[in-house]
């Protein structure tokens, strides 16, 4: 979002600010959960295997007593529990895969005798051998060792390797406990994917409401800032967006500050301190904007108190003060909805009729005039009674100081032609 006079915008700061924490502290939750998820699967797969491969053994030893053996014949090796021959013999290793799902091979040394492991063309992969590792840290020591990734046969597997110890404590091979690794991860996945998917719809409906607030946030900042900037310009007649006005927040109170710093230019620009009318200056404004929009269709006058000087003379320049907002009051109050009036000078003031004929406009004017010769003005003891003399001219869209001046014209006329009166 840009701001038009700024060259960056609070918008990616503020959403960087929020969404970058987010998803940071989403990147550091997963990674930590995942660390110990993994673990935890380690853990319990590992002591799966340890107990599958403790009830194997232990089926074999109650099945078959006695010690592991091995013969040669015809140069053919085979492995003998007790004084049953292990070779060739799958049912048990075979349906104990079929119920856990677990494979299952035991080594002479390092070699497989029988196995539940096949290759691709569905051999069983008996006579192939461990690798190095297994060899050294299970055959060479006699203790059991957990991989949570071993290669065999390019397929990873869980693997639980359990050393198979004779009754005098050697070590005549192993027995080989695996989960493969996929199956694992896909029993886990099916597990953890609806908390992934909770977690991931958390983040984007948190990231979601973030933004829609940054951007809501600064929508009403943009708000203020383009009616502060065409304040500073001098339309000081741009209204500020209500939705922000009417905001109960820090930011709806900044834009009722705008508003009332508004007020208060305009009543320097635009307003006469004295009586709270226009001013000249805006006085002139106006008229411009009204010779615009009803070409000839107005009538302007000028007023002018009669003998004001004597006023200020008599009952001293305070009083005259009153007088003088005393007829502001008075012409404001005929005027609205009619035009406008502006403090022109001294004692003399200006009256736009809009929308009017000079007939119309003269008619109004007398009930004016009437008013201000009826109202006694009070001042300590004193009632104090005023008239005024105007000059009234129809508008046109000639240039605007020839209408003004033919109002002057007219109202010197009145003066000269004995005061407290209209003339046209
Ligand atoms: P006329 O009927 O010919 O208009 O006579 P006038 O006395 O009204 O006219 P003149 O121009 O002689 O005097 C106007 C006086 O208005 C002079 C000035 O001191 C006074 N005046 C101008 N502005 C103010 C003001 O803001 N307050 C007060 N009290 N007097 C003001
Ligand atoms: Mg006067
Ligand atoms: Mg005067």
């Amino acid at each position: 979002m840009n701001n038009g006079t700024g060259k960056k915008s609070l918008y990616g700061k503020l959403l960087s600010m929020t969404l970058l924490p987010l998803f940071l502290l989403a990147l550091i939750i997963t990674f930590f959960s995942a660390r110990s998820f993994i673990d935890t699967i380690n853990k319990e797969v590992k002591k799966g295997l340890m107990d599958l491969s403790a009830t194997i053994l232990t089926l074999y030893d109650y099945s078959y007593p006695g010690d592991y053996s091995v013969v040669m014949q015809d140069g053919e090796l085979y492995m003998i529990k007790g004084d049953h021959q292990l070779n060739g013999h799958f049912t048990v290793i075979d349906t104990i895969k079929e119920k856990t799902g677990a494979d299952i091979t035991i080594f002479y040394q390092d070699i497989r005798v029988i196995t539940t492991l096949h290759d691709d063309n569905g051999d069983r992969l008996i006579g192939t051998k461990v690798n190095a590792v297994v060899t050294k840290d299970v055959l060479e020591t006699g203790k059991a060792a957990f991989y949570p990734s071993v290669d065999i046969d390019n397929k990873q597997y869980f693997a639980y390797y359990a050393p198979i110890i004779n009754s005098d404590g050697t070590v005549i091979g192993m027995l080989f406990v695996a989960k493969p690794t996929q199956e694992v991860h896909r029993t886990v996945m099916k597990a953890v994917m609806p908390i992934i998917l909770l977690g991931i719809a958390a983040m984007l409906i948190a990231a979601f409401v973030t933004m829609k607030f940054t951007k809501e946030l600064i929508l009403a900042i943009k708000k203020i800032q383009v009616f502060l900037g065409k304040v500073a310009k001098g339309n000081l007649r741009d209204v500020l967006d209500y939705d922000v006005a009417k905001r109960d927040d820090e930011l709806g109170e900044m834009g009722r500050y705008a508003v009332t710093m508004q007020k208060a230019l305009i009543e320097q620009v635009e307003k006469d301190a004295l009586t709270g009318l226009y001013n000249r200056r805006y006085g002139e404004k106006k008229i411009a904007e009204v010779q615009k929009k009803h070409l000839n269709d107005f009538c302007l006058v000028l007023g002018d108190i009669d003998f004001f000087k004597k006023v200020n003379d008599t009952y001293g320049h305070e009083c005259g003060d009153i007088v003088l907002s005393e007829v502001a009051t008075i012409l404001n109050k005929n005027m609205r909805n009619q035009g406008f009036v502006a403090r022109w000078g001294g004692e003399e003031f200006l009256l736009v009729f809009e929308n009017c004929n000079l007939d119309e406009a003269v008619n109004k004017l007398e009930h004016i005039l009437d008013e201000i010769r009826k109202k006694e003005i009070s001042y300590k003891d004193e009632i104090v009674r005023i008239t005024m003399t105007f000059g009234i001219c129809q508008g046109s869209t000639d240039d605007m100081d020839d209408v003004i001046r033919m109002a002057d014209s007219k109202l010197y006329e009145g003066k000269a032609g004995g005061r407290n009166q209209i003339v046209q």
